[in-house]
């Protein structure tokens, strides 16, 4: 099959009608039609699809073994993102398996397609939920108590969609076997289209992390309750959201609030509690410290200014990631080989791809996305560019596993 007769059938499911963003959220119905659909694409391409015991698909063309070349990324979406992030990499990846096999292209190296789970983290608030299980770099047990904001846990979550989430926890057997792991991945920024370049291959990510505040104030009447007696907790709330863009600029970091839950959440009352959340980014560990630091110590100072009590923690944290020299250096040569051009780029975006990496040699691909835009509806990439990913990741498949 074609890239975008693919893409047509994968592009409607978990699409939400009234925005035209993604709202494919793990172990909802959403995610199962989309986990459906590519074991259906898969097995009709002669692979043998399974999930492992964290719920992330495999699909074996040829036999399963040790030295395999693993290619995939994420089904899931954040609320209303754009229908590129993680899709492109899985939908390529059957993509370039049909490129190959129209060539009678057989690897002589195991090959996977991987889909992995709530890559987003936007149901249990926890970023490569997957592959951070797969790893180890999550405790199962702590995992399985992640609650969604309905109180639902991933435990309840998974049980309820057939799997057993008592089997959660890291395979080092499966990781031990991948020689290695190539993400391709629609660009989040702005780098290749100045380059005019279709395809780029990445350098490495930017250490981030996500922090909760909670703010805890008295509810109260919008009306009766005197300025000076209320403990309004959106008020150290929306200065946090001040002070966080400050300190980012400052830093050379970037400090986002995007979620924020208000309670009661009513018109007419001062709300009894803020909930918020923080993503900050920055090129090295230290700045992000800093960065956190700064934002912590002014939200503390403007809650009690406010006689709001706070309690911030960090709920995910990921590590500077520098993706294995020899492999991308051997894409390189591969894609320069095949008259594909692919500058090397950094990105401040999280990746399974980047969590695999401490324990396998990864790489990523990206393809270029003209505005920039990600995690919203707008995210786009021209078909044309999807075409040139395909071709990438199929020549890199070929060398990778092919003869040697
Ligand atoms: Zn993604």
């Amino acid at each position: 099959m074609t890239f975008d007769s693919l893409w047509r059938e994968l592009e409607p499911l978990g699409r939400d009608p009234g925005t035209g963003g993604y709202r494919r959220y793990s172990w909802t119905p959403a995610d199962a039609a989309c986990r459906a659909w590519f074991t259906r694409q898969a097995e009709h391409r002669g692979l043998a699809v399974e999930s492992d015991n964290n719920g992330n698909l495999w699909a074996w063309w040829g036999r399963k073994g040790p030295g395999a070349i693993v290619t995939g990324s994420h089904l899931d979406s954040v609320p209303d993102g754009g229908g590129f992030d993680g899709a492109l990499g899985v939908v390529t990846a059957l993509a370039a398996v049909d490129l190959l096999q129209a060539k009678s292209f057989y690897p002589e190296r195991p090959v996977a397609l991987a889909a992995f789970t709530e890559e987003e983290g936007a149901r249990f608030g926890v970023a490569c939920l997957g592959s951070r299980l797969l790893t180890g770099t999550i405790d199962a047990a702590a995992a399985r108590a992640l609650a969604d904001d309905a109180g639902t846990t991933l435990a309840e979550a998974m049980a309820a969609a057939g799997h057993d989430p008592a089997r959660l926890g890291p395979r080092d057997d499966l990781l031990d076997g991948i020689a290695a792991f190539v993400e391709l991945h629609v660009e989040q920024g702005r780098a290749l289209d100045p380059m005019g370049a279709a395809i780029g291959l990445g350098d490495g990510i930017w250490p981030h992390g996500r922090w909760r505040l909670d703010f805890q104030g008295r509810a109260d009447h919008a009306g009766t309750a005197r300025l000076a007696d209320r403990h309004d907790p959106m008020l150290p709330y929306a200065s946090t959201v001040l002070a966080a863009r400050q300190a980012a600029a400052d830093s050379g970091a970037v400090a986002t609030i995007g979620k924020v839950i208000a309670e009661p959440n009513g018109t007419n009352a001062v709300p009894s509690a803020v909930r918020a959340w923080l993503d900050v980014r920055a090129p090295d560990a230290g700045t992000v410290e800093k960065t956190v630091t700064t934002i912590r110590s002014a939200s503390e100072r403007f809650s009690r200014e406010h006689g709001v009590a706070l309690s911030m923690r960090q709920e995910s944290y990921t590590p500077l990631v520098r993706f294995d020299e020899p492999l991308r250096d051997r894409m390189a040569a591969a894609l320069a080989a095949a008259g594909l051009a692919a500058p090397v780029l950094p990105t401040a975006a999280g990746h399974d791809a980047g969590i695999l990496s401490a324990r396998v040699p990864a790489a990523m691909l990206f393809v270029r996305n003209p505005t920039g835009i990600s995690h919203s509806p707008a995210e786009h990439a021209e078909l044309a560019d999807c075409e040139a990913g395909v071709r990438a990741l199929a020549t890199v498949l070929a060398d990778l596993a092919g003869p040697t």
